[in-house]
């Protein structure tokens, strides 16, 4: 049995970065987690069983990754990084259930990655220590693919965690919360000092848990849902009567009415419209532009 590093030993993997020739570049978000009890509790939360398939965005120096292999899961790191991937195949040679590809996670298509890769898992759980950089971009990129997994813990720069779990009225509430909350359930689960990374990042980081949400629109209404909850955010102080005159022309003279449907006064601002309100807007708009065409 081949000796394995410890990938959370600041020593160690300094050692091994010295011997690849390796170094942590900043474009890549590359903060790397060097706490063992950290990496326990995230891969801990996410609660693998035998014959789950899990998927890692950006496995690193392996923290995570080979307490994952470990697990005995079906293991599928995407990494952009091929100077990481040499080191890491290395290290996880003894886990033939662990495989690690060179893979953008921002252009990723979820459902053909899922299907070519997992048939006969039973389900499928996505972790990442995602890039700060990326954390946005990456949680639309989920949510447009309908949150294809049964679980996810993901730890994500403290602003970004709470702007995906924020409540209607707060100053975080926006888009990607509405998106958030019509997808799945989601928490916060601890938060994380800049203090156990290496290099150390300028920010706090949060960890969350995000559990599928049974969706309540049909295909063709969650394409309306999108462009309104996308649309009105863009002005996101002007009441939601404007921002709706201005996201369906097609409704301008019907918009009181639709509002009236939904039960939301036509000054309210759109970050006080619940996510429920949003789907019955998005329903009822449908309906209007069906009935009128
Ligand atoms: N999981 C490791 C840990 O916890 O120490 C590394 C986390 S580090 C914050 C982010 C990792 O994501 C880096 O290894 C980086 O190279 C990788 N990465 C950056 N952009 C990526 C992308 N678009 N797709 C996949 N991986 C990416």
């Amino acid at each position: 049995m081949l000796d394995t590093p410890n990938m959370t030993s600041p020593r160690e993997v300094m050692a091994l970065f010295k011997k690849y020739g390796l170094q942590p570049h900043k474009h890549l978000g590359q903060n790397f987690l060097i706490d063992g009890n950290t990496a326990r509790k995230i891969t801990s939360a996410l609660e693998v069983e035998a014959g789950d398939g899990v998927i890692e965005v950006g496995p690193g120096a392996g923290a995570l990754t080979v307490l994952l292999a470990r697990s005995g899961a079906e293991l599928l790191a995407l990494e952009v990084d091929r100077g990481l991937i040499a080191m890491l195949n290395n290290i996880l040679q003894p886990w033939p259930n662990a495989r690690v590809i060179n893979q953008d996670a921002l252009s990723v298509n979820w459902a053909e990655l899922l299907s070519s890769n997992f048939e006969s898992a039973e389900s499928v759980k996505l972790i990442s220590n995602l890039p700060y950089f990326i954390s946005g971009p990456f949680m639309y990129s989920l949510f447009e693919a309908s949150f294809p997994f049964d679980r996810a813990v993901l730890m994500l720069q403290k602003e970004v965690a709470h702007r995906l779990i924020a409540e209607p009225g707060s100053s975080n509430y926006g888009a990607l919360s509405v998106f958030s909350h019509y997808y799945t359930h989601g928490r916060v689960l601890f938060n994380v000092s800049n203090k156990v990374f290496w290099p150390r990042p300028k920010v706090g980081s949060a960890v969350i848990k995000l559990q599928p949400r049974q969706r309540i629109l049909n295909d063709d209404e969650e394409k309306l849902f999108w462009l309104i909850v996308q649309g009105v955010f863009q002005q996101r102080r002007k009441t939601i009567q404007n921002n709706l005159a201005r996201v369906l022309p097609a409704l301008k003279d019907s918009i009181n009415d639709l509002l009236e449907a939904v039960s939301i006064e036509p000054f309210a601002r759109p970050e006080h419209l619940s996510v429920r309100q949003f789907a019955k807007l998005a329903r009822i708009a449908y309906n209007y532009l069906n009935k009128s065409s």
